[in-house]
């Protein structure tokens, strides 16, 4: 947030005015649970609202928007000096260029889907439950007074034993409800779009070729898990914005100073995303343990909190924890 402030203080303010902060997040496992107050704030805003933000935000610099516009190939941009393909995950204008970028993919086992539910669903959330010998996960949190986001997820074992494979999308939602069944509380999962897939983690050895520069997912796909996917687009905007702040006219120059900016911000979450979506593969396993040591293994996993960063990031776990390892040595 601070760097959007430094870069556009009125799309910030009009973010921090439609968001919603929280520190607090229940992990639950198989019937226990833990409340984490975490030692600075998350914030959630809704989807729709934030690209209504950005879109003004570029309006009032005079971008001319167009929507509903696929951009089929490069070629259809021929004569642009400069090419941004923030055009996501399955980036097209990426897969024309694979070998020219270094693409790299790793398709995970997980399956997974995203919902809404028409309610604010306090405190955010993380639930690993094994049900009916299957394990799954559940990720919510509150995004406006009225709705949340609903992520669910299984491991590949599960998804081949309850059948979920052949199951139509309805279907696999209605057997969502039935194992999320506590937390919804009546209420029914929202589908839009939610389709079940599997993550695909892609990365990228080089951030432009020519003029062609990749922002965003389309540059490096970091997983869900680490939550910081829109952050990291944005700070990708901001990077090239003060790229071309610096270099001026000059678009060689400019993407090879993005490049430098970025690269070490890439390699720091790259590893934190993958050292993450590998703890999730292995869940099941995860999920024998007791519930403290379990909570301490998650939030350790990407290997950035240790001790001492754990003490200040989350408190009141921290001592939990320490009071656990106190109770488990021999006397
Ligand atoms: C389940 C799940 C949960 C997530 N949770 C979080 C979270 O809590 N916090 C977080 O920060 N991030 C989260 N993310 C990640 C986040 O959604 C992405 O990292 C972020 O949206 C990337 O922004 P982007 O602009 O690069 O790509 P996108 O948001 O995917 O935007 C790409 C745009 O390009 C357009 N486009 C695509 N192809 C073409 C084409 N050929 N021609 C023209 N336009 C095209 C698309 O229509 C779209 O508008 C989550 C992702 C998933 C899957």
């Amino acid at each position: 947030m601070k760097e959007i402030e430094d870069t556009d203080p009125d799309v910030y303010e009009k973010m921090t005015a439609s968001m919603r902060f929280t520190q607090e997040q229940k992990i639950h496992l198989n019937g226990e649970e833990f409340r984490i107050e975490y030692g600075s704030a998350a914030g959630a805003i809704s989807r729709l609202r934030l690209l209504q933000i950005l879109a003004a935000g570029c309006r009032d610099v005079g971008v001319n928007l167009h929507f509903e516009t696929p951009v089929d190939s490069a070629d259809d941009l021929d004569g642009y000096d400069l090419i941004v393909a923030s055009d996501g995950a399955n980036s097209r204008l990426r897969q024309e260029r694979e070998v020219e970028f270094g693409t790299e993919r790793r398709i995970l086992g997980n399956r997974f889907a995203w919902y809404g539910v028409a309610r604010p669903m306090e405190p955010m959330a993380l639930i690993f439950r094994t049900f009916e010998e299957g394990t799954f996960i559940g990720h919510y949190y509150a995004y406006s007074d009225a709705m949340s986001t609903f992520v669910t997820e299984c491991d590949e074992r599960t998804w081949y034993k309850f059948g979920l494979d052949r199951m139509t999308d309805d279907e696999r939602k209605a057997e969502m409800e039935r194992v999320f069944a506590p937390e919804l509380m009546g209420e029914r999962l929202i589908a839009n779009h939610s389709i079940w897939r599997q993550f695909p983690a892609v990365t990228n050895e080089h951030f432009y070729s020519g003029n062609i520069v990749l922002l965003g997912d389309s540059q490096r796909v970091a997983h869900f898990s680490i939550g910081s996917g829109t952050r990291l687009a944005m700070e990708d905007a901001a990077a090239l914005h003060q790229a071309f702040q610096e270099c001026e006219q000059d678009v060689a120059a400019a993407l090879a100073r993005f490049e430098h900016i970025r690269r070490p911000g890439r390699q720091k979450f790259g590893e934190a995303a993958r050292l993450s979506f590998e703890w999730y593969e292995e869940v099941a396993r995860h999920m024998q343990q007791p519930l403290v040591p379990f909570i301490h293994d998650f939030l350790t996993r990407t290997g950035r909190i240790n001790e001492e960063r754990l003490r200040a990031y989350a408190p009141g776990f921290y001592d939990a924890y320490q009071s656990f390892r106190d109770s488990a040595r021999p006397q």
